[in-house]
């Protein structure tokens, strides 16, 4: 099977399926059947015909990012997007838009995470090495200091002090010098190296945080929600994964402004971090979103604590601190999906996704547990 079946071309061509007609209609009368602009002309047809054909094919509508994804899928321009597409189509899956968007993001964030993982690692290893090799310098330089003014002592304990002790005795008396700078050299380097090691710890903790909220940002959960799935794996543990969404935020800006907006989201932020220890990780999974990554807990005992935190949130009366104007009810809804039971990491962040949309639907300020597998309605769809 291949990704599209041009037998199941719309007639006449993408040209003719945008309303332009065929070309052959607009060619040069200057231009005889085999010139050079007629095959290009051709080529061109031929390309935009596939491309009319891929997207009939995949069912996908015909607007600028999907004429960019059939092109560079079908010219091979993009490899990731070939490769994305290959598989999906091997799995029998739908390729909807969606899914382009969401898996282009995630490898997208995968690949730069991973980049700008090696990259501090690079960096640590170097700093380290270097820490290493320069607090050995400095210590040979020290032995050699030490001895060095033993045997100065013993140089200026020589009675008769002919010219040749004389010369040996300043040679020493300069190299002692000399050593003493260096290992005060050293010692220098040596604190740089430090703090640049407290700076690359810094970078490394920035790089994975967020800044409004001090919460772990999307790039440190995809790290942590990987390593603790493998773990609870191996472990035979359960894993829960929850999305969390405050509703109608938008309203919060709209009426309070932007400022008053980004304290509601530290105080939800707040108020999430509070079940995180070490078998519960919150994050800021972007804009008003978190997700949640229960270890070792049961989807039931998932539920139970964050719908806890739920109504806790709901109850409290909130004041705009710069206005003095009470600030509606602040609330958020959730999906929690038991990971297992769904099969696999993706299938479970879509299927939290698709639980906290529910919510929504319900009427928000709820948890709602997921069934396996669940997916939106738009990607049932399609
Ligand atoms: P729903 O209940 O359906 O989730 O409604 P909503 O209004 O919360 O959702 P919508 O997606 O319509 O709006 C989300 C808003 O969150 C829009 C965006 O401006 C705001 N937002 C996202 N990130 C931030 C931020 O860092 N600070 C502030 N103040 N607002 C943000
Ligand atoms: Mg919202
Ligand atoms: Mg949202």
């Amino acid at each position: 099977m291949t990704a599209h079946d041009p037998s199941l071309n719309r007639r006449g061509g993408l040209l003719g399926w945008l309303g332009l007609g065929q070309r052959d209609d607009a060619a040069s009368p200057h231009d005889t059947p085999a010139s050079g602009t007629d095959r290009r002309q051709s080529v061109r047809d031929r390309h935009l015909d596939e491309i009319g054909a891929f997207l009939s094919y995949h069912q996908l509508e015909v607007n600028a990012q999907t004429l960019v994804v059939a092109s560079n899928y079908l010219t091979g321009n993009d490899p990731q997007i070939v490769r994305l597409i290959d598989r999906r189509v091997q799995a029998r899956e739908p390729v909807t838009l969606d899914w382009l968007e969401d898996s282009l993001a995630e490898e997208g964030m995968g690949e730069e995470a991973e980049l700008l993982e090696r990259l501090m690692q690079r960096l640590e290893q170097g700093v380290e090495e270097f820490g290493k090799t320069s607090r050995a310098a400095r210590e040979a330089t020290n032995a050699y200091h030490s001895e060095l003014s033993k045997e100065a002592g013993k140089l200026e304990a020589v009675p008769s002090t002919g010219a040749v002790i004389t010369e040996l005795a300043t040679i020493t008396k300069a190299m002692l010098k000399r050593t003493l700078e260096i290992e005060r050299a050293m010692q220098r380097s040596e604190e740089q190296t430090r703090s640049l090691k407290h700076k690359l710890e810094e970078t490394r903790r920035s790089a994975e945080e967020d800044h409004l909220t001090g919460l772990p940002n999307r790039r440190a959960f995809e790290a942590r929600y990987e390593a603790e799935y493998r773990a609870a794996r191996a472990a035979a543990e359960p894993l829960c994964v929850a999305f969390c969404d405050i509703d109608h935020f938008k309203r919060v800006n709209d009426t309070h402004g932007h400022d008053a907006g980004d304290r509601v989201l530290k105080l939800v932020a707040d108020n999430l971090a509070r079940i995180s220890d070490e078998r519960c990780h919150v994050a800021r999974h972007g804009g008003e979103e978190f997700v949640v990554l229960f270890r070792d807990t049961t989807v039931a005992e998932a539920f139970e604590k964050l719908d806890r935190l739920r109504a806790q949130l709901a109850d409290r009366h909130l004041v705009n601190r710069a206005t003095e104007v009470p600030i509606e009810q602040v609330t958020f809804s959730a999906g929690i999906a038991d990971v297992f039971a769904t099969g696999e990491r993706r299938a479970a962040l879509r299927a939290a996704d698709a639980a906290l949309y529910r919510a929504k639907l319900d009427g928000r300020n709820r948890v709602i547990i997921a069934e396996p597998g669940e997916l939106k309605p738009a990607q049932l769809a399609a």
